[in-house]
C-alpha cells in the first residue's frame, strides 16, 4: 500500500519508484527522514532501525532534530527551518515521540507537521494480542482512519461577547472525499470487508451531513465492501463495548481522535500501537505513545509502538515482504514470551530490555507466529488525491447578523421590534435566535437568553446584493447595535446552504 508518490507534483524520487515495484531486489535505497525525539525516543528508535537494517529494508536515513531542545532554542513549533526542507525533499518521516514543554505558547509539532504538509489521513490500527498480552477484548483487529486537517481542529476560535465563545467547525467536500476514499482503498488493499462511518449528522446536517453524504456516494463505488453509518455517540459506545465487531472506521477529525483512544484503551495495548499520517506528498510514521520521561535512559522501554509505525512505513513504501518479515518476527517474539516490563505478565517467559527485545526480533526474522495471525500485505497501492470541487451557482439570499446585545432585560421582543425598524433596501428581519433556538417572533419565556443574538435578515426579492448587506450593517451601526459578525446566506444551485433555526 502506498500513496502514489509518482503522481505528486513535487515527488520525483526514482528510488521510490524502483522500490515500489521490486522490494526483493532493490536497486537503490530509499531515503527516510528520522527524528530520534525525546525521552525514550532515542532508545526505541535505535532498536527499531536495528531491526529494519537486519531485515534488509533498503532504506537510508537522514536525521533531523525536532522536539524539546528545538522548542527551547526558540522555535515555538518544535522544528527548525532546515528540517522542513529535509522532510519536503525526502517525503517519508519516521518520528520518535517528543516532549512538548508545558506552557510558554509551544505549539503541537504533530498538528503543525500534518497540517502544513497536507497529511490528511491518520491511520491507526488497533489490535489485541491475547493471550500473549493481556487485553479486556481479545479479538480486536480494527483500523481507525481519522480525517487529520479539518473540523474543529482548524483552530479558528473567537470570543464574541462577555458570555459567548465560538469555534469554527470546517468540513470540506475535498477533505471528506479524500479521507473516505482513503478508507475504502485501505479496506480493499488490506483485505478488509467493512467500512463504518461515524458522524453526528442528525444534529449537524450541513457539516457532518456532507461527510455522511460523501461516504454514501463513495461507498457506491466499492460494492465489494460493506458500508455502514453510525451516529457517533452510539458508535463510540459500541467501540468501547464490542470493539471486535469493527473493521475499518472512518470519521471526521474530532470524533476520530476520541474513538482512537477508546479503541486503544479497549485493546489494552496502547504501548504497542503505531500510527501513520498520510498525505499526497509526505507521510509520517510513529508510535501512538509519548516520550515516557519517567523511564527514559533506563533501557527498558518497549520499542514495539515505533516498530509497528515503521512496519506501516514499509507497507506504505510497498516493501511488503519486508513488512511481513518484520511483523512476523515481532509477533513470534511476543508469542515466545520475551516481553518488556510494560507488557510483562502471566504469559511472559522473560523480562527483556529494549535492546534484548530488538535482538529477539532480529533472531526471529524469517519465522512466522504459531497462533497469532501472520502478517499479510498486498502489493496494491492506495492512490488517493485531494481534488477541488467544480464551482456551482451561488445566490446570496440573506444574511445572519450576530449581535452582542444586553439591553431591555434581554427581552427578545424588544430586540426584534427595534431591528424591524431597520428593515428596508431589499432585506427584512425574519427571526432571531439565541444559541440556535428561535426567540423572535413567538419565543418561549422558558428559553435562556445569553448576550449573543443571531438575527436573520432575508431578501424581500429572490436575491440580494452585497452592497445591500453593507447598507443594512451601516444602518444597524448607526442605530447603536454592536454587530460582532455576519454570515451570508446562500443557495447553491438552488439548494439551501444554511441550517434552519430550531423552531424556524
Ligand atoms: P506517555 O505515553 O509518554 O507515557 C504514559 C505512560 O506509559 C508512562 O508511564 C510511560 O512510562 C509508559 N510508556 C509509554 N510508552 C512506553 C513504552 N514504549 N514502553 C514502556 N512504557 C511506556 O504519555 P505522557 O506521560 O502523557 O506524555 C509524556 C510526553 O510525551 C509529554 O511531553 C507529551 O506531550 C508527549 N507526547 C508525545 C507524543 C508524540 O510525540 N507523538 C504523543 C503523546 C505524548
Amino acid at each position: 500500500m502506498s500513496v502514489d508518490l509518482q503522481d505528486s507534483p513535487t515527488a520525483s524520487p526514482s528510488h521510490v519508484a524502483s522500490a515500489q515495484h521490486s522490494d526483493t531486489h532493490p536497486t537503490e535505497t530509499i531515503p527516510v527522514v528520522v527524528a530520534h525525539g525525546d525521552g525514550i525516543g532515542p532508545e526505541i528508535m535505535e532498536a527499531t532501525l536495528r531491526i529494519l537494517d537486519a531485515a534488509g529494508a533498503p532504506l537510508h536515513y537522514d536525521t533531523i532534530e525536532v522536539g524539546e531542545a528545538v522548542y527551547k532554542s526558540g522555535h515555538t513549533s518544535g522544528i527548525a527551518p532546515e528540517a522542513w526542507d529535509t522532510i519536503r525533499k525526502n517525503k517519508i518521516l519516521l518520528k520518535a515521540p517528543i516532549t512538548t514543554p508545558q506552557g510558554g505558547g509551544y505549539k503541537s509539532l504533530n498538528v503543525t507537521l500534518r497540517k502544513s504538509l497536507g497529511m490528511f489521513a491518520n491511520v491507526r490500527p488497533v489490535k489485541s494480542f491475547a493471550p500473549y498480552v493481556n487485553s479486556p477484548h481479545p479479538n480486536i483487529d480494527l483500523v481507525i482512519i481519522r480525517e487529520n486537517e479539518e473540523d474543529t481542529y482548524a483552530g479558528i476560535e473567537h470570543r464574541q461577547t462577555t458570555e459567548v465563545y465560538q469555534t469554527l467547525k470546517l468540513i470540506t467536500r475535498p477533505g471528506s472525499e479524500a479521507i473516505v476514499r482513503y478508507a475504502f482503498e485501505y479496506a480493499r488493499t488490506h483485505d478488509r470487508s467493512r467500512v463504518t462511518c461515524m458522524t453526528k449528522d442528525n444534529i449537524m446536517k450541513l457539516t457532518d451531513g456532507l461527510f455522511h453524504r460523501v461516504f454514501k456516494e463513495i461507498a457506491a463505488e466499492y460494492p465489494d465492501i460493506e458500508a455502514e453509518h453510525r451516529i457517533i455517540d452510539i458508535g463510540s459506545a459500541l467501540i468501547g463495548a464490542r470493539p471486535a465487531d469493527f473493521d475499518v472506521v472512518v470519521a471526521p477529525n474530532l470524533y476520530g481522535d476520541i474513538i482512537s483512544d477508546i479503541a486503544a484503551e479497549a485493546s489494552g495495548s496502547v504501548g504497542l500501537a503505531g500510527s501513520a499520517n498520510i498525505g499526497e506528498r509526505v507521510a509520517m510514521f510513529e508510535a501512538v505513545h509519548g516520550s515516557a520521561p519517567d523511564i527514559a535512559g533506563q533501557g527498558i522501554a518497549n520499542p514495539s509502538g515505533l516498530l509497528r509505525g515503521a512496519i506501516m512505513m514499509l507497507d506504505h513504501l510497498n516493501l511488503d515482504r519486508i513488512a511481513e518479515k518484520v511483523e512476523n518476527a515481532w509477533l513470534k517474539t511476543l508469542e515466545d514470551g520475551l516481553h518488556t516490563g510494560d507488557v510483562y505478565g502471566e504469559n511472559s517467559t522473560r523480562r527483556v530490555s529494549t535492546a534484548e527485545f530488538a535482538d529477539a526480533v532480529i533472531e526471529r526474522l524469517g519465522e512466522a507466529p504459531a497462533t497469532l495471525p501472520a502478517a499479510h500485505y498486498t502489493d496494491a497501492d492506495v492512490t488517493v488525491g485531494v481534488h477541488r470541487t467544480p464551482t456551482v451557482e451561488k445566490t446570496l439570499v440573506g444574511v445572519d447578523v450576530f449581535l452582542d446585545w444586553n439591553q431591555s432585560n434581554r427581552q427578545p421582543d424588544a430586540l426584534g421590534n427595534a431591528l424591524k425598524e431597520q428593515d428596508g433596501n431589499g432585506l427584512r428581519l425574519k427571526l432571531i435566535t439565541n444559541r440556535g433556538v428561535k426567540v423572535f417572533p413567538d419565543g418561549l419565556p422558558e428559553t435562556f437568553w445569553t448576550d449573543h443574538w443571531r438575527c436573520r435578515f432575508v431578501a424581500t426579492d429572490d436575491s440580494v446584493q452585497a452592497g445591500q448587506i453593507v447598507d443594512l450593517l451601516g444602518r444597524l451601526a448607526e442605530a447603536g447595535f454592536d454587530v460582532i459578525k455576519t454570515e451570508n446566506l446562500y443557495t447553491f444551485n438552488g439548494e439551501r446552504g444554511y441550517s434552519l433555526a430550531q423552531g424556524e
